[in-house]
């Protein structure tokens, strides 16, 4: 057995290329720490990229993938489709922590160059792995880059579909989500530094950040809680999804208001404990910094991911609304 997860995590810095080829004609392809290729016996029709472990404190995600390979190589699952699979961040797994110096999700798409944290090296690479893969074929391409969060959420489960600048959202997507479990989409209105929107803009990719609960530590995860994602992945990795079904359910939000942190005066007016997706009255307040403030300006408009101590400079809240598409 590969135990591509356990190897990663016994490897965090360096894992030597390594190269495995199942009984049906699949080829696993170790191609550094937390970066597995996985070549279908025939070629596939869409290339696939499922990540886990961007921050590394995110556990469930990548007892998902652990998972799925392990079914891939006992033969339960047969591939189908082009794939690669990567765990974000494995220094910071061990470490149990979100990140070891800086947050690997704000440094994709070129921003690691102003940096010289640990993580800004591993963005560089993944980008570089990331784009040979996807220029080996002109197939479909998807990235489904899987987290939990950090505090509760009024809906558990949601994605976050990247800007896509002049692209048009695609309902089969969300359709697709939906039969994931996915509950709500929100959709970004900004370039940012995230992995899905590196592989979104970089090569129109079908890309999602895909957020699956709350953070929990190895082995408190109820796995029975992702049953719905887990079967969406593996109709993706047998070749089995079929995109046809045009989203209905799944609640759509739009961000009004992308909340920075300017100065060492940021304050955010949300209890500790507040749930991602809260509710609010128009006129609420909910940030406050050096000559700014954000009130809600509708009523109905909910924050996610608020953050305060983050660098300056940097994201701390995300104010959204509901949305029609
Ligand atoms: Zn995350």
């Amino acid at each position: 057995m590969l135990n591509f997860l356990d190897k990663t995590l016994a490897n965090p810095e360096y894992l030597p290329a390594q190269n495995h080829t199942l009984p049906g004609g699949v080829r696993l392809e170790v191609i550094g720490t937390g970066i597995l290729r996985v070549r279908p016996a025939q070629r596939g029709d869409r290339r696939v990229i499922i990540s886990c472990g961007v921050h590394g404190n995110e556990t469930a995600p990548m007892e998902i993938v652990d998972l799925l390979l392990n079914e891939i190589e006992q033969g339960q699952l047969i591939v189908r489709n082009e794939l690669l699979f990567i765990i974000g961040n494995p220094p910071a797994v061990n470490a149990e922590s979100r990140f070891v110096e800086e947050n690997l999700n704000r440094l994709f798409s070129g921003k690691h160059a102003n940096s010289a944290a640990l993580e800004a090296s591993r963005a560089r690479l993944l980008e570089e792995v990331v784009t040979d893969f996807y220029h080996e074929g002109d197939e479909p391409r998807l990235h489904y880059d899987l987290h939990t969060a950090i505090r509760g959420s009024q809906i558990e489960k949601f994605a976050v579909y990247p800007f896509l600048h002049s692209r048009n959202w695609s309902s089969e997507q969300l359709g697709f989500l939906e039969a994931c479990g996915i509950e709500a989409a929100l959709f970004s209105s900004q370039p940012s530094g995230t992995f899905s929107y590196f592989t979104s803009h970089g090569f129109d990719s079908d890309s999602f950040t895909i957020e699956l609960g709350k953070v929990r530590k190895f082995g408190e995860n109820q796995m029975s809680s992702f049953i719905k994602m887990i079967e969406g992945l593996k109709r993706v990795i047998t070749g089995q999804e079929s995109f046809e079904d045009s989203h209905q359910r799944i609640k759509l939000f739009s961000v009004v208001e992308e909340v920075i942190k300017r100065t060492d005066a940021f304050k955010l007016h949300v209890e500790a404990d507040a749930k991602n997706f809260t509710e609010f009255k128009a006129g609420a307040i909910l940030a406050s910094d050096k000559g700014y403030e954000y009130r809600t300006q509708k009523d109905g408009e909910r924050f996610v991911f608020p953050i305060s101590n983050v660098p300056c400079g940097q994201r701390a809240m995300l104010v959204i609304a509901p949305t029609e598409i």
